[in-house]
């Protein structure tokens, strides 16, 4: 697995992340002015996926409440932050490389940031940035818990006649990355599958999803066989994944499915895939699929 190598001012203190870390993330709030002389860069990820070396040089310091922040004892350098509760750090992005391919993708306490400074201009940010954020920072506000989700699609225009609804809990992140693999590989192997509709799946949390949709129960057992089946029996032969529920569902009624004009206005019915509206005879776009 590719790595990030990263060292303090002097060297005492050297530190290995995983690549997959999350950033660059720059916080702009007042307690990392202060203690980083400026906004603090940093990388995210699982403290238990960051190797330090040289520990006995690295001083915590108690920042707040909730978070301690550290540095090396022999140069200052700020290394650090990590909340007193939970399982997460954010390592100064000036310990690396300076040459790393990477750019700021979030800016975090924009409203205090020094007058004098200007924010780091966020760019459009890659499917894998988004779903990096979007896991290592999971929101929830009162019932919702926010994720990422994810479509692929076949180009099947035919109606569902089986769809597949599953749910997967991961025991903690490294997990959910095993999961995340399998589910990936699973879903390319799909593609094969002449009766594949498409899936639309994610993460909320440490909880991932699945709506599948195909053409009958046959497409989905000959696409299962596939890496789907590894899957399952590591699943069931070893200590893999919290909890796990599975389904099939057939469809009580099948509706319309409407598509609308961009000439007139009107909504169609294009259920029989006709091409001009029935309106103003404008030519309609493709239907949509149905999943
Ligand atoms: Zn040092
Ligand atoms: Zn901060
Ligand atoms: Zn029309």
């Amino acid at each position: 697995m590719a790595e990030l190598h990263g060292a303090c001012h002097c060297g005492a203190v050297r530190v290995t992340l995983p690549e997959a870390a999350v950033g660059v993330v720059v916080c702009h709030c007042a307690d990392c002015q202060k203690l980083h002389g400026g906004s603090f860069a940093l990388f995210a990820t699982d403290r238990a996926a960051a190797r330090w070396e040289g520990e006995e040089h690295i001083r915590w310091y108690s920042s707040s409440a909730a978070n301690e922040r550290s540095f090396c004892a022999q140069c200052g350098s700020r290394l650090a932050k990590r909340p007193v509760e939970g399982s997460r750090i954010m390592v100064s992005a000036g310990l690396f490389d300076l040459g790393l391919k990477r750019r700021v993708i979030k800016n975090l306490w924009e409203e205090q940031k020094p007058a004098w400074i200007e924010a780091q201009r966020v760019g459009p940010i890659s499917p894998q940035d988004f779903v990096a954020l979007a896991l290592a920072e999971p929101i929830q506000s009162e019932d919702a818990q926010y994720g990422y989700s994810t479509r692929m699609s076949s180009g099947n225009p035919k109606p569902p006649g089986v769809i597949a609804l599953t749910w997967i809990a991961a025991a903690d992140p490294a997990e959910r990355e095993r999961i995340r693999a399998h589910s990936r590989q699973a879903t390319q192997s799909f593609l094969a599958e002449p009766g594949f509709i498409s899936i639309v799946t994610g993460f909320t949390g440490l909880r991932g999803f699945t709506v599948t949709a195909w053409e009958d129960e046959a497409s989905m057992q000959r696409a299962l066989s596939g890496p789907h089946r590894v899957a399952m029996l590591e699943l069931f032969g070893e200590r893999f994944v919290a909890a796990v529920w599975t389904s099939v569902w057939t469809p009580t009624r099948i509706n319309r499915l409407w598509l609308r004009c961009v000439s007139c206005g009107a909504l169609e019915d294009l259920s029989d895939d006709h091409r001009d509206c029935t309106r103003c005879h404008a030519q309609l776009p493709e239907r949509p699929a149905y999943w």
